[in-house]
């Protein structure tokens, strides 16, 4: 596998957010979302046979506990990464996997936790999500949706009905976007939807959503990679 990164930090998101987690990050991404702050993800990287990744993340987790595969789009490697993920389900591990939805997700292993990140209109890559993985979806996955203004939550909001995601999956997550240049501060002033207008929004429609915030972002300098 091409790899960028892997490190051991917080669950930043999700609802298994401030958690210990084996963070494994696959080079490479098919989309450009305006608001990423990933781009270091696009190119580069290290190849790493399967068995040097998992040396790595029992090196960083002994002891079982969470794995997050994630990007870049970590499904544009899916040749290598799906074995990889059975293994580390065979070894115990609770495996996280953040995704676009934009590939096929048919072929995830049951067991892996998906986080399925439908990509709103302000990102620049609406429309991305292919439907059919609406059912591949499963009762312990999670759907986000990372808004930057009221188009972008009115979308998300009327995904979340219309497909009734509440019923399909654990959450579904409601998350401000982050300025990507963001230094300095560890506030919701970097924050392109202020945390407070979107909190009143899902009160006053009533949405079945949580609202989610990058807790790492206010841990530690948003700026700071491998946290
Ligand atoms: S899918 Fe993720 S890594 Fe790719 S451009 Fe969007 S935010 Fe960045």
């Amino acid at each position: 596998m091409q790899i960028t990164e892997i490190y051991k930090s917080l669950q930043g998101e999700s609802t298994h957010a401030g958690l210990p987690c084996v963070f494994v990050r696959l080079t490479g991404c098919n989309l450009r979302c305006s608001w990423c702050d990933s781009e270091y993800t696009f190119t580069g990287g290290v190849r790493m046979s399967s068995e040097q990744v998992m040396q790595e993340v029992v090196r960083l987790s002994p002891n079982g506990g969470l794995v997050e595969i994630t990007g870049g789009e970590p499904m544009l490697q899916e040749h290598e990464l799906v074995p990889f993920m059975q293994q580390l389900l065979d070894r115990s591990y609770t495996v996280l996997l953040e995704t676009s939805g934009e590939r096929l997700l048919a072929n995830v292993p049951k067991k892996v936790i998906k986080i399925v990140d439908v990509k709103c209109p302000h990102s620049g890559e609406g429309d991305t999500f292919d439907a059919a993985n609406l059912e591949a979806l499963h009762a312990q996955d999670e759907v986000k949706f990372v808004i930057s203004n009221r188009a972008d939550y009115e979308f998300a909001r009327d995904f979340t009905a219309q497909h009734h995601l509440a019923g399909r999956v654990t959450a579904v997550l409601f998350s401000p976007a982050f300025r990507k240049d963001a230094a300095g501060a560890r506030d919701s002033s970097h924050c392109l939807l202020d945390p407070q207008h979107l909190a009143e929004w899902l009160l006053a429609d009533d949405v079945p959503a949580r609202l989610g915030l990058q807790i790492h972002k206010f841990i530690w300098d948003p700026a700071v990679k491998g946290v």
